[in-house]
């Protein structure tokens, strides 16, 4: 088992509920949200910081974050999809992608461990606000 949390949740040793995918990215729920709905994007290619993509990357990342947002807007019902990064905690990028309903929502303190249950009911609700839209 290699070293990456994340690199171990893309290769399915850890399970983690995901939203969405295409060949390159993934987007799955955080298990421990700052509001319901909490996703984090990540390249499937493992790299540590963010900044030492190139600008093609970078734009194809946001370009994700972009495509995920509408949905995880509609599923929570929430005023925009706010975006945190910084990356000390799992050394694989990670954009955060975050309901929010006021610009103090976007704390880290606020983040609180959700039930599997949780988890489980919101990644169905995300899923299939993007189906209704396909
Ligand atoms: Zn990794």
């Amino acid at each position: 088992m290699i070293e990456c949390v994340f690199c171990n949740v893309l290769s399915g040793n850890i399970p983690s509920h995901k939203i969405w995918e295409d060949d390159d990215y993934l987007a799955f729920l955080d298990i421990n949200p700052i509001n319901p709905g909490h996703t984090l994007l990540i390249p499937k290619a493992h790299e540590d910081y963010i900044f030492d993509l190139g600008t093609n990357e970078l734009g194809a990342l946001f370009s994700r974050a972009k495509l995920i947002s509408e949905p995880l807007k509609q599923a929570n019902k929430a005023k925009r999809i706010g975006i945190m990064v910084e990356g000390f905690a799992v050394p694989h990028i990670h954009v955060h992608l975050i309901p929010i309903h006021s610009g103090h929502d976007l704390d880290p303190k606020r983040a609180q461990p959700a039930t599997e249950h949780e988890l489980t009911a919101m990644a169905d609700k995300i899923r299939k606000v993007f189906d209704a839209h396909e």
